[in-house]
């Protein structure tokens, strides 16, 4: 693992990952192999593209200058927290709980707003998410995000095992 690639190079891989997944599935629906509604390949691909650009496992860098930051534009100085609470390469680049890590702190800040947003402006109502969440949804938005995740943490060089052995690794690295 001498080099690390850089947020660009991460864009750009998990772009064609998902240009050549799009392709087959395209292929395989066609030929009957394969059946995915538009509202699938819809949550697959926004959740692809938020684990992507929004919520890379790079966000533990967050207390300095980073891609995935940048792309949050003024909203970006949140993530600032999470740099300076996961140490770069850590738990926030493990394979189930990193991404988890990431979904937490999003909840965590969501649920502030709206606590906040309840207690100034109680009259405002607020969207609510459609009762029950059905695997036919929440499936495709997990192996969306999970996947755009495990692109990421394959570039890196990081293995599947990575945080169970411990202190295997506990460098800072960049
Ligand atoms: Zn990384």
């Amino acid at each position: 693992m001498a080099h690390v690639p850089s947020g660009r190079v991460h864009n750009l891989i998990n772009i064609a990952a998902y240009s050549v997944l799009a392709a087959v599935t395209l292929v395989a629906s066609r030929q009957g192999a394969l059946t995915v509604t538009p509202a699938q390949a819809l949550n697959f691909t926004l959740a692809f593209a938020a684990g992507t650009f929004l919520l890379s496992p790079d966000l533990d860098l967050a207390e300095g200058r980073v891609d995935s930051k940048r792309h949050w534009g003024v909203l970006g100085v949140l993530w600032v927290p999470y740099g300076m609470l996961f140490s770069h390469r850590g738990l926030s680049h493990t394979w189930v709980v990193g991404p988890l890590t990431r979904l937490l702190y999003v909840a965590v800040m969501v649920a502030l707003v709206v606590g906040l947003l309840r207690f100034v402006a109680p009259s405002v109502t607020l969207p609510a998410i459609p009762q029950p969440v059905s695997l036919k949804v929440l499936a495709p938005l997990l192996i969306g995000y999970y996947l755009s995740q495990w692109l990421h943490l394959v570039a890196d060089g990081v293995r599947p095992d990575h945080g169970l052995r411990r202190g295997a690794r506990k460098l800072r690295r960049r």
